[in-house]
């Protein structure tokens, strides 16, 4: 089958901003895609293209939006469709190494498209389709399985206008099933907003976040993952549900000093830190740890981990970008042991897959994530069944953004 017309538009994301919506069809069907943009952009990201006009203060898309309608489209019209063969024509058309020249929000909305629209010409589920690329990638097949939710509880960093350092306070449920997991989530939420007016008072400490968490008017991370506590004792989960952090530590970061709870501090006194934070509230999970090229504190506190035999799911985000190049060196310098994969780091469905199978191969868990500024478009839910991923980070129970991943993980399970 020949794609017959691309074509994109500006559409809203969840903060307010334009972001690009690109529907690609054929004679007789049709499909669309909307990307996601993130806040605490890693500096290694593929480039997202705005506008940096005085529309919509700078962050218009018609830049990226026009390179669709005119380039993309000119070039795939009449060509088959086909993933592998349409993410490397934009990749070849893009022609540089951060997609800076077609810009990575105008690639990747063609390359998710183009995975939709082929699933329904085929009559199948997105997740089934993305499966079947997983097996033409990778040579497995695996069965379908559902992720764990990773759900950010407290926002702060880019994502809160508090005074919260760190970026995500998570909860990680172990439920046997998603549905399960998710009504853990909503509980722990709802008993944590009754812990917050209790302990804090309303005023503004239960307004939301960008990610639907709560955004507290406190500073340190101990009283978020106090608050977390109580929640999950009061709520009945705590047996069930362990907490994460994404500390998004290149935000604090200068010359070497990490700037937290009123002080500067080296990579050794950051590491003590964690260690009294992962012991104090036995956390299974903190993703970015250290600033994005900051590799040997990395690469210490992993050995550190390994020689105190604790065992510790440390994420690389900003670290890692979903590029292939990256995680190479990250695994072979054993700087983390999982993967935050987000399709709009690297900008084409394949290069992510492949990004996630290098991952894989070296025994890392693979996280497929959400952007801080999303869509009701939830093609991450799919995204993470299609390739067996073991978690997904798709923020608090609350903002349709967030809703639309729950919702849609809910009805797959269903079907499975
Ligand atoms: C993250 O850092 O993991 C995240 C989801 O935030 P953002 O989209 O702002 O990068
Ligand atoms: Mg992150």
């Amino acid at each position: 089958m020949l794609i017959e017309k691309v074509f994109a538009r500006w559409v809203l994301d969840s903060r307010g901003n334009p972001t690009i919506q690109t529907f690609v069809k054929t004679k007789t069907f049709q499909a669309s895609a909307i990307v996601p943009s993130g806040a605490s952009k890693g500096l290694h990201e593929a480039l997202e293209l705005r506008d940096n006009g005085k529309a919509f203060h700078g962050l218009g898309v018609s830049k990226a939006v026009k390179n669709v309608n005119t380039i993309i489209a000119k070039k795939l019209k009449n060509t088959p469709l086909e993933q592998k063969m349409v993410d490397e024509a934009l990749i070849k058309l893009d022609g540089t190494p951060n997609k800076s020249f077609l810009g990575a929000n105008a690639v990747l909305s063609v390359s998710l498209a183009v995975a939709r629209l082929i699933a329904s010409i085929k009559n199948q589920p997105l997740y089934e389709h993305i499966s079947n690329l997983w097996k033409d990638l990778t040579g497995h097949v695996h069965k379908h399985s559902m992720p764990k939710p990773m759900a950010n509880l407290i926002n702060g960093g880019k994502h809160a206008p508090n005074d919260l350092v760190f970026q995500e306070f998570l909860i990680i449920p172990n439920y046997n099933s998603f549905e399960k997991n998710a009504q853990a989530v909503i509980e722990v939420y709802q008993e944590l907003k009754n812990v917050i007016k209790e302990k804090l008072g309303v005023k503004c400490n239960l307004c939301i976040g960008d990610e639907g968490g709560f955004a507290p008017n406190i500073q340190a991370p101990e009283q978020a993952l106090d608050l977390l506590q109580i929640a999950l004792q009061d709520s009945g989960h705590k047996k069930k549900v362990s907490l994460g952090l994404d500390v998004a530590a290149s935000e604090f970061y200068n010359n070497k000093k990490y700037f937290l709870n009123n002080n500067l501090m080296s990579c050794e006194q950051l590491i003590n830190y964690y260690l009294d934070l992962i012991q104090d509230y036995d956390l299974a999970s903190i993703e970015d740890p250290f600033e994005q090229d900051h590799f040997s504190a990395w690469s210490l506190f992993m050995q550190l981990l390994n020689k105190k035999n604790k065992k510790l799911q440390v994420v690389g985000d900003d670290l890692l970008v979903t590029n292939p190049k990256r995680i190479n060196l990250a695994i072979s310098y054993g700087l983390a042991n999982a993967l935050l994969l987000k399709p709009n780091q690297i900008g084409t469905l394949t290069e992510a897959l492949q990004a996630a199978f290098i991952a894989k191969k070296a025994g890392w868990n693979v996280i497929v994530s959400h952007r801080s500024g999303d869509s009701e478009d939830a093609f991450i839910a799919d995204l993470a069944v299609g390739i067996g991923a073991s978690q997904i980070k798709l923020g608090a129970p609350c903002r349709g953004e967030r809703t639309a991943k729950y919702n849609r993980l809910l009805n797959i399970e269903q079907e499975l």
